[in-house]
């Protein structure tokens, strides 16, 4: 097993030294660990090390271990391709969702959200390079659709997420990131308009781009690779 308390160590440094770079406070970025393909084992370590906060991708996968960690103080955020089909038990077992895409998912996520749990908080996923492969909403679609979950009283709208397009410069990824901060602010002003409450979150920023995503406001960063490791093929 990689040494994972000194990998948490090392991209917490990075977090830390680009939040110093641009005047921020490093203490308002939380580290997401994503820990999809990995074992309650390694989620232990990174409790270890100070990690209370971990996304999961597969819905069945993340059950399994949500069961094994129950009774940990734990936080769990569900960041990948979510169907109707799937939305009650994302909303029993989790406390974000960081990939909703369509108003319809917000719906039931809030029709079947579990009233003593309080509100379950959400993220739209944005397409932001508008890759006809990667879900998302595109950046037009974004608005409306907030304009309503924002409306819905068992969800808190929280912010944005996106995944931008692999294997940009440095530059690129901050411009990509910089476009998804710009649409929250966007959008905030509306919400403003309407009395709703404003967005106060960006999720963006993975192993190989947390530095231009913490440039760019990002204040959760979704680390997977560079605190596990490299992941296997994911078995079917
Ligand atoms: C897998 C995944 C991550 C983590 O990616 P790494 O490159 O391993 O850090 C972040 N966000 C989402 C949505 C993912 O699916």
């Amino acid at each position: 097993m990689p040494n994972i308390k000194n990998n948490i160590d090392h991209v917490s440094k990075r977090i830390e030294q680009s939040a110093q770079q641009c005047g921020r406070d490093p203490g308002e970025i939380l580290l997401l660990a994503v820990s999809k393909t990995r074992g309650a084992d390694e989620i232990r370590s990174a409790m270890q090390a100070g990690l209370t906060e971990f996304a999961e991708n597969y819905l069945q996968e993340a059950l399994d271990k949500i069961v094994q960690l129950r009774g940990e103080n734990l936080h769990w955020h569900f960041i990948g391709p979510l169907q109707s089909n799937k939305t009650r038990s994302v909303a029993e077992h989790f406390d974000w969702v960081h990939s909703v895409d369509r108003l319809k998912i917000a719906q039931r996520l809030n029709d079947q959200r579990p009233e003593h749990l309080g509100r379950l908080h959400i993220c739209l996923q944005v397409n932001i390079d508008n890759e006809p492969s990667k879900s998302g909403l595109s950046v037009d679609e974004v608005l409306p659709v907030a304009l309503e979950v924002a409306k819905l009283p068992q969800l808190q709208l929280r912010g944005l997420m996106a995944i931008p397009q692999a294997g940009k410069t440095f530059d690129e990824q901050q411009q990509a990131f910089r476009q998804l901060a710009q649409l929250r602010d966007q959008i905030n002003r509306s919400l403003l308009a309407e009395n709703l409450p404003q967005m106060d979150s960006l999720s963006m920023g993975m192993s190989d781009d947390l530095e231009a995503a913490v440039l760019q406001g990002s204040t959760i960063v979704r680390v997977g690779t560079d605190i596990f490791g490299q992941r296997e093929k994911r078995r079917a």
